[in-house]
């Protein structure tokens, strides 16, 4: 089916949740609500959808906490008014060109989000670098896959995930670390638990300081200590290497690097691997056993790794394992990082970060530069890399930054020690909010509020973890006088006066951004509209109009793109960086998501089926650690750390290791007490390249909450 039947109102899709990108086919009844069902024919999800995607539609058809129209306050202590779009745009225009004439263009910053669609992160990308002339914006997608994107660079020389889904049934070793994909990625691990069922001899290795669920699949659980992983995956290499596993043909052929890494991989014993990470030396050997001998390998991994003050470390002690055992670009086989939202990975295609341009090229390389610039035909585009989301909220705080546009993301729940973005919007000269909800806690320091159509509201296309473009089309009409992303971004530039912004349609905004790919590693210059239509997705890149389906594994000639054309197995270091416990914090805090829940919950928390499964925030705690506490499960606890507090109840598990808790990473805000919120504790630390934050480790006391 095309995304549209037009006899019976039914469309295909995809699910606006994570990045597994599942297809959907929903239904538009005659009252213009919506229902929904998998898409039985689509190559991801094969009619299969999790409890989140089952439930899309209600969070469509409640318009309750819809803005609908935008807002406008001429001082921070009066309340948002009602006011029409030119005068919004007015506004928010003036004020963005007085900072820019009188503090420059790096006074102002966009922090936008990896659910924007291609075509949004396209124009707001190219208003900000190719218009207003800094690099000033970045997305929570730095607070994602940041991490993964500097490992693939740095050892295949590209962000480029070689695999795809089919790869799932084609190997018989899956080494699953820092992920939990039964709950966060469940239909991916729905086609790893059938593959499973129908061959038990293939092996699953499940690597996370606390049992999931996806732990129950596993033929194998190290549940090592937090922050363990690069020593792990160093004990492992070195097996690898010592029990004959490693592809010594595919390695002299085509890596750099392997004398360096194996020379560091030997710097501990199995035996001391075994104790810092916790866990029995005899079972790294099984895990090595396992993967040495598998024909079919697949790395799988996501915030466990990436969300680290050594996530760039950690990813490429992981890609290591594939290429040292060769891998790669087989089916079946290679690394495979989980994207946490829809479209991280279209938002870098068109270079929607603080450090890249369009066509995953690089703002530090002066060529790629000017063949944006000339493309653009707008102003020099700077050379300097714009703050990343972290350095927006510290650029605020100490006054570089005066204007902050917020799009579709709800940094007051999602940052690390939120307190401090806080204090960032508090102190903010201006700040620009784009929305579809009323709920999110920034709208109480907007300056001015554009109220944005959501999912099925507007059309545009989204790529998923397996590099795949999908067409999504506009289904219903936005409530009130909600505008696309896109067309509010392209309204504004044009209020500044600057060209190239009379886009007619999403498709012509696509048809820009496929130009400015040819030649590039991700070429999808001969893609369109019509063909993504007609086909409903394709792999990148996709150079000729002949490719049918696009590419569907990367590397299977072995040739990378690196200057050398050869992988790079990077020798990494194996110490900590992460904030240590002490006699006052003596816990490791680590964060994540539940099953049922997407985010900040602006959207799965409005569904009373999703709220059942876990109504409220709680604390992990060993039992051992709860009998010291002198704690009962769902006694209400205090949670501090050197940077704010959390009170929840405690829920005794045995699931965690000792000296670990964990909490969900979902709620904001509730009845005004904000003390349910995780990152009042954790930590902003960053890894030093990708600058993503160190969300799974921090030091933490816990006390049972007494009544003052
Ligand atoms: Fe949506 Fe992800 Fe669930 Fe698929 S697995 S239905 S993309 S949330």
């Amino acid at each position: 089916m095309s995304a549209k039947n037009k006899e019976n109102n039914q469309f295909t899709s995809t699910c606006c949740y994570c990045g597994v990108g599942c297809g959907v086919v929903i239904n538009k009844e005659k009252n213009g609500t919506i229902t929904l069902e998998g898409d039985q024919n689509h190559p991801v999800n094969r009619g299969m959808l999790c409890s989140k995607g089952l439930n899309l539609h209600y969070t469509v058809n409640d318009k309750s906490d819809r803005l609908l129209y935008p807002q406008m306050r001429y001082n921070k202590s009066m309340p948002l008014q009602r006011v029409s779009w030119d005068e919004a745009m007015e506004r928010t225009a003036a004020v963005f060109k007085t900072f820019i004439e009188k503090y420059g263009p790096d006074s102002v910053a966009f922090y936008a989000s990896g659910q924007c669609l291609t075509e949004e992160y396209y124009v707001l990308n190219k208003l900000m670098k190719g218009f207003i002339g800094s690099n000033n914006i970045d997305t929570n997608s730095r607070l994602c896959m940041s991490s993964a994107v500097v490992g693939y660079k740095m050892s295949l020389g590209e962000d480029s995930v070689p695999i795809c889904y089919d790869d799932i049934e084609l190997a018989d070793c899956f080494y699953v670390t820092g992920a939990n994909p039964a709950w966060c990625h469940p239909i991916l691990w729905r086609r790893v638990e059938a593959h499973k069922a129908a061959n038990p001899e293939i092996k699953i290795i499940v690597v996370d300081p606390r049992i999931t669920d996806s732990c129950s699949l596993a033929d194998l659980h190290l549940q090592i200590n937090p922050g363990t992983d690069i020593i792990l995956n160093h004990a492992i290499g070195r097996l690898l290497i010592e029990n004959g596993y490693t592809d010594a043909d595919f390695i002299a052929k085509h890596t750099e690097g392997f004398e360096a890494y194996a020379e560091s991989v030997f710097g501990k014993t199995i035996s001391e691997a075994a104790e810092i990470c916790g866990i029995k030396e005899v079972s790294i050997h099984l895990a090595a056993k396992y993967i040495g001998e598998a024909k079919g390998f697949i790395s799988m991994w996501t915030m466990g790794l990436n969300q680290s003050a050594i996530g760039v470390n950690k990813n490429l002690s992981l890609i290591n394992l594939n290429l040292i055992t060769g891998k790669i670009g087989k089916p079946g086989s290679g690394p495979f990082s989980l994207t946490g939202q829809p479209n991280a990975m279209g938002g870098r295609e068109v270079g929607g970060m603080a450090n890249l341009l369009p066509g995953h090229r690089e703002l530090s390389n002066q060529q790629h530069r000017q063949e944006v610039q000339n493309f653009w035909g707008g102003t020099v585009i700077s050379p300097n890399p714009g703050f990343t989301a972290t350095e927006i909220f510290e650029a605020l705080n100490d006054g570089r930054l005066k204007a902050i546009w917020i799009i579709c993301t709800n940094p007051l729940t999602s940052m690390p020690n939120v307190r401090l973005a806080e204090e960032a919007l508090k102190k903010a000269k201006f700040v620009v909010v784009q929305e579809i909800s009323n709920k999110p806690e920034t709208l109480k320091f907007a300056d001015v509020v554009f109220p944005a159509a959501g999912w099925t509201e507007k059309e545009g296309t989204m790529t998923n973890s397996e590099r795949r473009i999908s067409y999504l089309p506009k289904i219903i009409e936005p409530p009130g006088e909600a505008l696309p992303d896109a067309e509010i971004i392209c309204r504004f530039a044009r209020k500044m006066n600057f060209k190239g912004f009379d886009f007619a349609s999403a498709s012509e905004i696509f048809k820009e951004h496929t130009k400015l790919t040819a030649k590039t590693n991700i070429d999808i210059s001969a893609l369109d509209y019509s063909i993504l239509k007609a086909q409903k997705t394709v792999q990148w890149p996709y150079r000729k109009k002949s490719l049918q389906q696009g590419t569907v594994r990367l590397f299977t000639d072995n040739r990378f793109y690196t200057p050398s054309k050869k992988a790079v197995i990077k020798t990494v270091l194996d110490g900590f960086a992460s904030e240590q416990p002490d006699a006052d914090f003596p816990f490791v805090l680590t964060t994540g998501r539940i099953r049922d829940q997407w985010h900040t919950m602006s959207k799965t928390g409005k569904v009373s089926k999703l709220n059942k499964h876990i109504s409220e925030p709680y604390l992990e705690i060993h039992p051992q650690d709860a009998a010291e506490l002198n704690l009962a499960d769902h006694d209400l606890v205090t949670i501090k750390s050197r940077r704010g507090e959390v009170r929840v109840k405690a829920k005794l598990t045995s699931n965690i290791k000792k000296d670990v808790v964990f909490l969900p990473m979902h709620w904001g805000k509730i009845l005004n007490s904000d003390l349910n919120r995780a990152n009042n504790v954790t930590n902003d630390l960053v890894d030093p390249v990708s600058k993503e934050p160190d969300f799974k480790f921090c030091a933490v006391s816990v006390s049972k909450y007494k009544k003052p």
